[in-house]
């Protein structure tokens, strides 16, 4: 097989830099720059390159930098994942996985490029901060990747993809390259750029500083002279003085700033000053501003306050005497290690550090840490609204669309929160999801520059199991809300089937229409209410059924109203007693003159399902027929007895239920409560605050009243109240 386009280009680099930097891994570098040769391989670059050719320029611009090898070798393959077929697995499987972390960090910036237009560019920037907070060397890759870019740019033959590439070079990297304190970088990116995007403009100024050059010859030489001269009759020490025209960007920029022309500005040539010490800094200082007059205001001294990315220098701006023209320039003083940083930014730490650390991952290293808080502290215009919504930041994860729009979600979101972010129906109807084209499982986190698509179903429900995981407010309420409403369809249905229950035993077949005089006669507002107080067990499916047929209730059998059936009973307040005496509505079923007695477990009232239990010399004693104490009677059948309620009898309020209501806790509460039960003429016999949490808590009230229908009405009254939740009648 005929080795793919551009190999030779691969070798070359290869043995070159591993002989110049015995530290790289000569055998992984090599075997990066064949897979990526060959993946390119049917690939090729705008002006008929072989593609390879454009990630080992990359390569070498890193090179460049002495970074190691693992950025070499991402560089090598920073296109594989993006542009060929093969995949982050296999970039894994045979270059390890740090490899593969930082291809896969390049490919999501890529990702970021491609939808730039979608979304403001300010905003790019800060995700793009973002991405790449967890290992610069991704940045460093990116950075070197848009420099070849640029370099090349004359050979993309659409405009208007020329223009964006330098508008976004302008906007986002090479700001990015300053943050980094990568001076070099940045004035090439810039340069380029504006060389691309005011073409005209940019030729003037070249123009114009070859014309100045040529005019007065060896002007640059002959000022770093008479530097040189004044340091050295001061006795400063020094290591060089060196002069250049300034950038024809930095220029322009100025020329905007100060909406002066070309020939206005007499500072374009700057100098610089490398010293042996820090202290000679400020001797080499004193020497300039002795020598000659200070223009005011240009003095700088970044050396006791060095900017945000890490720029240490001493500046200050002279006046040179007898010359026209050009007489202003710009002179900057600092160590050959300040000098380092100012040019290398990132890369010189990376130097610095190297050593048997060298090969652990970048986010190990204190410095990154701190170098990510310079990225977030930016003095600019805006620094202070700026750094605290970098800071809330940390808090926050980006992801992308399939269409590439930006979703904002707090940390530790799940693809459900992404779903209920895009659409409340969306996440309704969520069943699955693919991250970065991979399906994933609904809980698992998403990460920043992941890009998520959702997977939905037709007529897909929200599980209330989600609100285990998921972290955004939005998509909490919304499955709450759905639990609930889910909660409340159940009871429904509950009560509605003990209802068709009921009317099977009775031997009747159940119609809704059937229920309307059980409404009335049971004052419900409809026949959903009443399935609900059904399902809480406020009305037994019996009473529903006995108010529908009247007639199904059976022969009466009145007990005689007697001495024993009359006066108001004291329920609740009898102290020790389990069982109290003296019943307020007629029972029937029951021999006149057995003595009656309402269970204190169960606290039967009128309209409850009830049983009597008969205990010899004692009466009977009235459960609810749901009461388990019951079942401690299951031996002796014969002790019960088939007993209800008189019909019709309204006696006074006398039977004490106990209600548990569930609210949040306010001021209000209690008065609310107390309002509620007056109103309905109930009596509140005992009061107990129950279990509190966060804002909720639980009260206990045990409260008499006339019958389960009286009751109902109790309850519903409740439940009206502002901060009640729900509201139970307690059983046992
Ligand atoms: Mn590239």
């Amino acid at each position: 097989m005929a080795p793919p386009p551009g190999l030779d280009a691969v070798l070359e680099f290869c043995s070159r830099i591993s002989e110049a930097d015995p530290r790289l891994d000569a055998d992984l570098l090599l075997r990066a720059g064949r897979f990526a040769a060959e993946a390119h391989a049917k690939q090729a670059r705008q002006n008929g390159e072989p593609y390879i050719i454009h990630p080992v320029a990359v390569a070498e611009i890193l090179a460049g930098y002495r970074l190691d090898t693992e950025t070499i070798a991402t560089a090598l393959l920073h296109d594989v994942v993006e542009d060929t077929d093969h995949k982050l697995p296999e970039i894994e499987r045979r270059f390890g996985a740090e490899i593969a972390r930082l291809v896969d960090g390049v490919t999501k910036l890529s990702r970021i490029e491609v939808q730039s237009e979608r979304t403001k560019q300010a905003e790019n920037l800060r995700k793009l901060l973002l991405a790449v907070s967890e290992d610069l060397r991704v940045l460093l890759v990116k950075l070197a990747d848009r420099l070849h870019n640029m370099r090349t740019i004359a050979f993309v033959t659409k405009p208007e993809s020329r223009n964006r590439t330098a508008r976004e070079t302008l906007d986002i990297y090479a700001p990015l390259a300053e943050r980094i304190g990568m001076e070099q970088l940045k004035t090439e990116l810039e340069t380029l750029a504006f060389r691309e995007l005011k073409p005209d403009a940019w030729a003037t100024i070249a123009q114009r500083l070859t014309y100045l050059r040529g005019r007065s010859e060896d002007i640059i030489p002959e000022i770093e002279q008479e530097l040189r001269d004044t340091l050295d009759v001061n006795g400063v020490p020094y290591e060089e003085v060196q002069g250049r025209a300034k950038s024809p960007y930095s220029i322009w920029r100025k020329m905007q700033a100060k909406n002066v022309a070309f020939e206005g500005l007499s500072d374009v040539m700057a100098f610089r000053i490398i010293v042996p010490e820090r202290a000679h800094c400020y001797l080499a200082l004193g020497a300039i501003h002795d020598a000659y007059k200070v223009i005011a205001g240009r003095f700088k001294d970044y050396i006791s306050t060095p900017k945000t990315n890490g720029y240490q220098s001493l500046h200050t701006g002279v006046l040179l005497p007898g010359r026209r023209d050009e007489a202003k320039i710009e002179v900057q003083i600092r160590t050959r290690e300040m000098h380092h940083i100012a040019e290398y930014g990132f890369a010189a730490h990376w130097i610095y550090k190297q050593g048997p650390q060298a090969a652990q991952p970048a986010r190990s290293f204190p410095w990154v840490r701190a170098l990510v808080d310079i990225l977030e502290t930016e003095d600019e215009a805006n620094e202070a609204l700026e750094s605290t919504k970098l800071e809330l930041h940390r808090e926050l994860v980006f992801c992308f669309t399939p269409k590439g729009d930006l979703i904002e979600l707090p940390r530790d979101a799940t693809p459900v929160d992404f779903a209920y972010h895009v659409h409340s129906q969306v996440g309704d109807a969520c069943v699955g999801a693919k991250v970065n084209g991979r399906i994933v499982r609904l809980h698992d986190k998403l990460e920043n520059g992941d890009q998520v698509e959702i997977i939905t179903a037709k007529g897909g429900q929200p599980n209330p199991a989600w609100l285990k995981f998921v972290k955004s407010g939005k998509a909490q309420a919304r499955i709450r809300r759905f639990a609930q409403a889910e909660e409340k369809q159940k009871q429904r249905d509950e009560g509605r089937t003990a209802i068709v229950k009921a009317f099977r035993m009775n031997g009747l077949e159940f119609q809704e229409k059937l229920l309307e005089p059980a409404v009335k006669a049971l004052r419900q507002s409809g026949v959903e209410e009443m399935y609900h107080q059904v399902a809480s067990g406020s009305i037994s499916a019996r009473d529903v059924v006995h108010a529908a047929f009247p007639e199904l209730r059976g022969p009466q059998r009145p007990v005689e109203p007697t001495a024993l059936v009359s006066g108001r009973a004291r329920l609740g307040r009898s102290g020790s007693a389990k069982q109290t005496a003296v019943p307020a509505a007629p029972i029937t079923g029951v021999v006149a003159g057995m003595q009656l007695h309402f269970a204190q477990c169960c606290h039967p009232i009128p309209g409850d399902r009830i049983v009597g239990i008969v205990t010899t010399g004692k009466g009977v004693t009235i459960h609810t027929q749901d009461c388990h104490m019951l079942e401690n009677f299951s031996a002796t059948p014969e002790r019960f007895l088939d007993v209800d309620w008189e019909q019709g009898a309204l006696g006074p309020a006398t039977h004490v239920v106990r209600l548990t209501v569930q609210a949040v806790n306010g001021p209000q509460l209690l008065s609310s409560v107390a309002n509620a039960i007056s109103k309905q003429k109930a009596v509140l016999t005992n009061l107990r605050l129950g279990r509190r949490e966060d804002e909720e808590c639980d009260l206990n009230l045990d409260v008499e009243v006339r019958d389960t229908r009286h009751l109902a009405e109790l309850m519903g009254t409740l439940r009206a109240c502002e901060g009640v939740i729900r509201v139970d009648r307690a059983k046992n």
